[in-house]
């Protein structure tokens, strides 16, 4: 078993997620997309050096595929972007306190709209 903080969640819910499927980290541009119940997007980069465009890949899910959209959208204004480092995909596990660019690790980005944001 792993430490609680170990647990892989969305960093703007704290709900924990599952194991993304398999990608073939060969594959341009292919990277595994799902909204959490909080309305953020999270994308899955199995390489974990390609985070700028699982990012593109997330922004454009979380408008609904309008490219225009995502591309004139502004980060911190219109969508909010934060990552999870250091995945561990056979232990699903994240480790703490490093970096994944050093270790060859996973990683995921996530994004939510400011303007799903709920009303609190
Ligand atoms: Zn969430």
């Amino acid at each position: 078993m792993y430490r609680e903080s170990e647990r892989p969640r969305c960093p703007f819910c704290e709900k924990p997620f599952g194991r993304p499927p398999e990608v073939n980290p060969k594959l341009e541009g292919d990277f595994y997309t799902w909204p959490c119940s909080c309305g953020a997007v999270g994308a899955y980069d199995a390489t974990g050096h390609n985070l700028g465009d699982a990012l593109m890949e997330a922004i454009a899910f979380a408008f609904d595929d309008d490219l225009e959209k995502a591309l004139a959208a502004e980060p911190e204004k219109d969508y909010e972007v934060r990552y999870i480092d250091c995945y561990h995909l056979r232990d699903h596990r994240v480790s703490e306190g490093s970096r994944t660019y050093k270790t060859g690790l996973a990683a995921f980005v996530f994004v939510k709209l400011k303007t799903t944001e709920p009303i609190h």
